[in-house]
C-alpha cells in the first residue's frame, strides 16, 4: 500500500468507526496517533479527494467550520447550541416535504436540509 492510500484510508476507517462530524483540525488530531509525521495540508487534501470519490460528506451546518463524515443514508443533525456537538437525528428524511414543496413552487426539489438546535443530554445538566 503507498503512502497516499494508507493516508487515505485512515481517515476514512477513522470517520467509519464512528467518529463522524468531525472537523479538518479533529480528523488530524486523531490520524495523527496512527501516522505521527502527517501534515494538515494532506488531511485536508485527502478529505478534498474522499468528497470527489462520494465517501465522504462535508455538513453544511450553520456552522463556522466545516464537518465530515463517511457517507451512510442521509440523515437529520441537532446541533447542541452550547458545547457546538452535533449528533445524528434518527428521522426518517421527509420526502414528502420535497413533494409539497415542489407542487407549491413548481421548482423541482433535488433535497432539503434541515438542522435541529438546542441542548444535548450533558449540556442539559
Ligand atoms: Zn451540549
Ligand atoms: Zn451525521
Amino acid at each position: 500500500m503507498n503512502r497516499q492510500t494508507k493516508q487515505r484510508r485512515a481517515i476514512l476507517n477513522l470517520l467509519r468507526r464512528g467518529y463522524y462530524h468531525l472537523t479538518a483540525d479533529q480528523i488530524h488530531d486523531d490520524v495523527r496517533k496512527e501516522i505521527p509525521n502527517i501534515s494538515k495540508g494532506t488531511v485536508y487534501r485527502n478529505l478534498k479527494v474522499l468528497r470527489e470519490l462520494g465517501l465522504v460528506s462535508e455538513l453544511s451546518l450553520n456552522d463556522t467550520v466545516s464537518r465530515f463524515e463517511a457517507n451512510r443514508e442521509s440523515h437529520y443533525h441537532f446541533q447542541c447550541e452550547r458545547c457546538g456537538r452535533v449528533f445524528d437525528v434518527d428521522e426518517p428524511i421527509d420526502k414528502e416535504l420535497d413533494r409539497r414543496i415542489a407542487k407549491r413552487t413548481g421548482f423541482k426539489i433535488s433535497y432539503h436540509q434541515l438542522e435541529f438546535r438546542g441542548l444535548c443530554h450533558n449540556c442539559q445538566q
